[in-house]
């Protein structure tokens, strides 16, 4: 059986390399140029944070130790606040609940050079797909020569990504209706570079300047440099829409997040260069046609990026597909859709409220007792209370449906035992804690 790959992506390349490992023949086809001689292009998302379900996807597929030297630990949070303060808050409590800063580029050239090793793999650059043609073959174009061409595939999976010529094509056919619904905010990258050689933040967090209505955050990056992200309202004020002037931009930043003028010599001038990105949840109802197509990835199902899961998710696709595959060929498309549908829509979900969270509560009083309260309650009923940041970014056992579920009775919780104001010195009820616990939560198998 042959498979054809639209997209070279990171679910694309891993799915390559899942297919190819299990004695089939893939081709794959991607718009771009071979990253590997293509620069990567500025300002879109340059790095990501790799967390339990993606590095687990990895190991199965064998390429782990292909990327393992390209993560950069970010053992937690560090707060910036508007009056200069910084509160470093732990992701997890446990050394190894952690995650990882990746660059996109050079994960996806390692991803390709595995691909590219294996027999049965062919990795087809600048090709972007159209659609589809009626008896189902796949429109294809060479960029170069604009040559447009059919390939006859047995089976197709489309990794195409958020914008997915494929997805369009599916929707098309099976005259379903996909939803996208734009985020009202959008988001610029910038970098932080070294100075005299060094970093200019600790490497080991995420750094966030949460503002209420809009944030800046940064990722560090192997070589000590950081990226940073602006995520902001399109319009109204403050918003991308009123930063269009040098003068407009600088007079925001040093309002906002002075910090970043020492950060960034070169502001300005990365803030009006870069391109302001979008970002939406994609809703797809339908993710196949029959045995023979299926989307993965942010193809079916893109989300925002405040939970740092895209990546993880489409590589956690990739692996559950392959397992499907493995078990039965002939099933392996519809039994994905089903199951796997209802974790993507609680992962999408997730990913929205948590930007709240970043960019606000974060800073709040009762959000960290809160915090610090779960931790407890983890360390005395592991089985039973798992905060849920820790079952979506360490867990690679929970299904986000689960996470999502469990996540909800666990803030009622919370909420029922730190009350609104909670005074400095607030000491739970943890005897009360407890046996809410052992009514609400079921022990779990993580
Ligand atoms: C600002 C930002 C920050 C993010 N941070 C994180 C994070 O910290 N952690 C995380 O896990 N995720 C993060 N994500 C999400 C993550 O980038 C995506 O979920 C992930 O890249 C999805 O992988 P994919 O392979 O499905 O799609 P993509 O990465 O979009 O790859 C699709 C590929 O298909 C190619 N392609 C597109 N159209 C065609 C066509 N017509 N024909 C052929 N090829 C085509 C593209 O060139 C591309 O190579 C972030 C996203 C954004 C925007």
């Amino acid at each position: 059986m042959n498979f054809t790959v639209i997209g070279g992506g990171p679910a694309g390349c891993l799915s390559a390399i899942l297919l190819a490992r299990r004695g089939y023949s893939v081709e794959v086809f991607e718009r771009r140029g071979d990253p590997r001689t293509t620069p990567a292009e500025a300002g879109r998302s340059i790095n990501l944070a790799l967390a339990a379900r993606g590095i687990r996807a990895l190991r199965e597929a064998g390429v782990f130790n292909d990327i393992a030297d390209l993560m950069v630990t970010m053992r937690g949070r560090m707060l910036h606040e508007p009056d200069g303060g910084e509160l470093f808050s732990r992701y997890g409590q446990r050394d190894d609940e952690v995650i990882y800063s990746i660059s996109r580029a050079a994960l996806t050239q390692r991803l390709i050079e595995a691909a590219r090793r294996l027999p049965g793999v062919r990795l087809h650059f600048n090709t972007p797909c159209t659609g589809l043609a009626d008896n189902g073959d796949v429109l294809l174009r060479e960029a170069h020569s604009d040559r447009p061409f059919t390939h006859a595939a047995e089976r197709i999976i489309g990794a195409d990504g958020g914008g997915s010529a494929l997805r369009h094509a599916l929707a098309e056919r099976g005259h379903f209706t996909v939803r996208e619904d734009r985020l009202d905010h959008d988001y610029k990258e910038l970098v932080i570079p070294l100075r005299e050689g060094q970093p200019q933040l600790a490497m080991d967090a995420l750094h966030i300047w949460p503002r209420g209505g809009f944030m800046l955050i940064a990722l560090p990056n192997a070589d000590g440099s950081f990226t940073a992200t602006l995520f902001l309202p399109r319009s109204g004020n403050p918003s991308f829409d009123t930063l269009r002037n040098a003068a407009a931009i600088r007079e925001f930043f040093a309002r906002e997040f002075p910090q970043a003028i020492e950060l960034i010599p070169d502001l300005t001038a990365q803030f009006l260069a870069h391109p302001q990105g979008l970002l939406a949840t994609v809703h797809c109802p339908r993710w196949r046609e029959d045995e023979r197509i299926t989307l993965i990835g942010d193809a079916a199902h893109a989300i925002v990026p405040f939970h740092g899961q895209g990546m993880n998710c489409a590589f956690e696709d990739c692996r559950i597909l392959d397992e499907l595959l493995t078990a039965d060929t002939s099933t392996a498309f519809a039994r994905f859709e089903h199951t796997r549908k209802p974790d993507t829509e609680a992962i999408a979900a997730i990913s929205l409220e948590n930007y709240g969270e970043m960019r606000d509560t974060v800073l709040d009083h009762r959000f960290q007792v809160q915090k610090e309260l779960a931790m407890t309650l983890e360390r005395r009923h592991p089985q039973r209370f798992i905060p849920r940041y820790a079952m979506v970014m360490f867990h690679d056992r929970i299904p986000y449906a689960i996470a999502q579920q469990r996540g909800a009775v666990q803030q009622h919780i919370l909420d029922a035992l730190v009350p609104e104001h909670a005074p400095d010195n607030f000491t739970p009820d943890l005897h009360r804690a407890d046996q809410l616990i052992a009514e609400r939560l079921d022990p779990i198998s993580a």
